[in-house]
């Protein structure tokens, strides 16, 4: 039997991808979670395997867009009334993070995490069985007018620098390649590489099968509080009563991860950015591919389950209601590009799930600074599809000692 133990709190993509990767390096994996796997925020994303999204998600522009957005309380970004006073500080740490030599240096961070991704992701579907899951095909960015695409130049020229290809297509050109979108459409634009994935759920449950099959145990339990003896966590209290010992242990818990890093006395600034999605088993639309439209943050995606609309950003905490208008919104701003997208119906789905959002747009990776034995592995807010396989990796190979392809001090656990 191995000696090498590590517990995982968290079972989401980053989470079971946390396991994995540590059960590969020889570690007896134990995962817990409250809610069977994939079924936090894992279960209902746009599918993106989006690396080619590297600037920060809030940067000067948005910064511009934001008090728009506000005004409408179903537009791209809100936040309740009565919350503001709880987001202010996360929402001025953002605004500090969004001047331009930090954009620079996230920027680089997010580049960084970029470069294993579609690689991470193999490794793990391909030993899960599931690697058709990945569709290779680009994502295509839609403009409504001239000035709309011109408006985002800047930010193509820092994904070309980076080695994204970024290709102009023609309004006619679109519409070869995706007869479904409609001929208000003026151009469009490929993410080189940006690829997604059928069924983000799947993602998640077959890793997870793969993990059980190779002797990992997943545990349906809540983590009520760590313990520590000395200056290392020692056990965890179970909700159903139980205490278990832990060796290494790996805080994934989503956006939920700070209030377990409380207890270890880390103030780590998290907001639940929570997003929303409708699938549409009908909806009349043909799509080869994830779309995004440059009007409204979100993407569009063919899925096994059928379309999935998802996006929007809400600043509500983690306990209020879901808010679905927000997900009937995105039904009408796609309906602009896929005229043929049919009215919801009797077996439509909507869902709300919460990113882990941090203020700077980077996730935590690394040690703890005040438990010996702990790593943490969260705060992927809108990329955490993307970058969860990755963010395993890096995790493992913390722990076991061996050297990472990048640089890891931008997402030190210490640094807010
Ligand atoms: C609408 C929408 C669209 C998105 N689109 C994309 C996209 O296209 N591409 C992309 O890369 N990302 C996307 N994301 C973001 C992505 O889904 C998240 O970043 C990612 O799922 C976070 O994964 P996670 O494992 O950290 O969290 P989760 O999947 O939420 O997993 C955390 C788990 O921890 C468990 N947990 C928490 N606390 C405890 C506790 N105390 N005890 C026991 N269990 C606990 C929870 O139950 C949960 O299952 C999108 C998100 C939304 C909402």
């Amino acid at each position: 039997m191995s000696h090498l133990n590590a517990t995982i709190i968290g079972a989401g993509i980053v989470g079971m991808s946390t396991a994995a990767f540590l059960q590969r390096s020889g570690y007896k994996v134990t995962v817990i979670d409250r809610l069977p796997p994939g079924q936090g925020c894992s279960f209902g994303n746009a599918g993106g395997l989006a690396f080619a999204e590297i600037t920060p998600t809030i940067h000067p522009k948005v910064l511009l867009k934001i008090p728009g957005w506000l005004m409408d309380p179903l537009g791209p970004l809100t936040i309740r009334w009565s919350y503001l006073p709880k987001a202010l500080p996360w929402f001025l740490a953002a605004g500090r993070n969004a001047m331009p030599h930090r954009v620079k240096q996230i920027t680089e961070a997010r580049a960084n995490l970029a470069l294993r991704v579609v690689a991470d992701f193999e490794t793990l579907l391909k030993a899960a069985g599931t690697a058709d899951l990945i569709k290779y095909q680009d994502t295509l960015r839609l403009y409504d007018n001239e000035h709309q695409f011109q408006s985002e130049a800047g930010e193509r020229e820092t994904k070309k620098s980076y080695g994204f290809e970024m290709k102009r297509l023609s309004g006619g050109e679109v519409r070869e390649l995706e007869p479904a979108i409609g001929t208000n459409v003026h151009c469009g634009v490929f993410h080189g590489g940006w690829y997604f994935v059928t069924n983000p759920e799947r993602v998640v449950t077959s890793i997870a099968a793969d993990v059980v099959k190779n002797g990992g145990v997943i545990l349906a339990d809540d983590v009520v509080s760590l313990e520590r003896t000395g200056n290392a966590v020692s056990h965890l209290q179970l909700k159903s009563g139980a205490r278990i010992a832990v060796d290494k242990l790996v805080v994934c818990a989503g956006a939920y991860s700070h209030l377990l890093a409380k207890q270890l006395g880390e103030r780590i600034p998290l907001e639940a950015e929570r997003g929303y999605h409708m699938v549409l088993p009908n909806s009349g639309v043909s799509l080869s591919r994830s779309i995004t439209y440059a009007r409204t943050p979100g993407a569009a995606t063919p899925m096994e389950m059928g379309l999935r609309l998802a996006g929007t950003d809400e600043f509500a905490g983690l306990d209020a209601e879901p808010n679905y208008a927000r997900a009937d919104r995105l039904w009408s701003l796609f309906k602009a590009v896929l005229p043929g997208l049919r009215e919801p119906d009797g077996t439509t789905t909507r869902w709300m799930g919460r990113r882990p959002g941090t203020p700077d747009s980077l996730p935590v990776i690394g040690p703890s600074k005040t438990a010996s034995n702990v790593w943490y592995g969260f705060g992927h807010g809108h990329m955490g599809l993307t970058w969860g396989p990755t963010t395993g990796r890096l995790i493992s190979e913390q722990i076991t000692g061996e050297r990472s392809n990048i640089d890891l001090s931008a997402y030190r656990a210490d640094r807010f």
